[in-house]
């Protein structure tokens, strides 16, 4: 699961990244408007944590852009703005939860869970394909039942292969998916990760596979 996280007090900003990070989350921080902007159209995120008042503009105008390109990830907003004309303000834009500074971190993460355990949102809570199927909350994929044991990284790729299950995955969306934009990415990462996926679901006889089309991307599909 990843969380983008959008506040410009860089303590504040640090705290909630590091508890997201401890309880499990894929996080990437920003503290503006147009860092954030590009970060949602670059990578896919399952949650996004967003203040409102930014340096460079609006949290809420951020908001209604991502609601008008149709954008369903759920969005919890946090301020200090807290009067119930805000709040419906917040709402009104497309927010999905709202929380007031200061809060407890316990109580932003538990909101955090509940937004991504709504069944309306927008990652499907089991995936399935052939016989592989994948718990996204729990982060537990099976085989014919059985569970797969993945690494966090094999996971993540597993849930974003099946979440595109028969359609080419190209390379560039797996690095921007699966890694941290600070993180250092190897120039072979993807084609070891998928390697060790493939191994894996084939040790376990699955009826997918991931299939390689040389220089576009990967597709998983029935096995050969
Ligand atoms: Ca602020």
């Amino acid at each position: 699961m990843r969380v983008l996280v959008v506040e410009d007090e860089p303590e504040l900003r640090e705290l909630v990244r590091a508890a997201l990070v401890r309880a499990g989350f894929a996080v990437d921080a920003t503290g503006t408007v147009a860092d954030a902007d590009e970060s949602l159209r670059m990578a896919a995120f399952d949650a996004v944590v967003l203040d409102l008042g930014l340096a460079d503009g609006d949290g809420l105008t951020l908001l209604r852009g991502l609601r008008a390109r149709g954008e369903a990830v759920p969005v919890l907003i946090l301020t200090a703005r807290d009067g119930p004309d805000e709040r419906v303000a917040g709402l009104d834009a497309g927010s999905d939860d709202y929380l007031v500074k200061p809060f407890h971190m316990p109580e932003l993460l538990s909101r955090i869970r509940a937004l991504l355990r709504r069944p309306n949102a927008a990652l499907g809570l089991r995936l399935e394909a052939g016989n592989v199927a994948f718990l996204s909350v729990e982060r537990q994929a099976s085989v014919a039942g059985a569970p797969l044991r993945l690494s966090m990284r094999e996971t993540a790729l597993l849930e974003l292969l099946m979440r595109r299950a028969g359609r080419v995955v190209t390379r560039e969306v797996i690095e921007q998916s699966l890694y941290g934009f600070d993180e250092p990415l190897g120039s072979n990462a993807v084609e070891v990760l998928v390697h060790r996926l493939r191994r894996k679901l084939q040790d376990a006889g699955a009826s997918l596979s991931v299939h390689t089309l040389r220089g576009v991307g990967y597709l998983l599909s029935e096995a050969a």
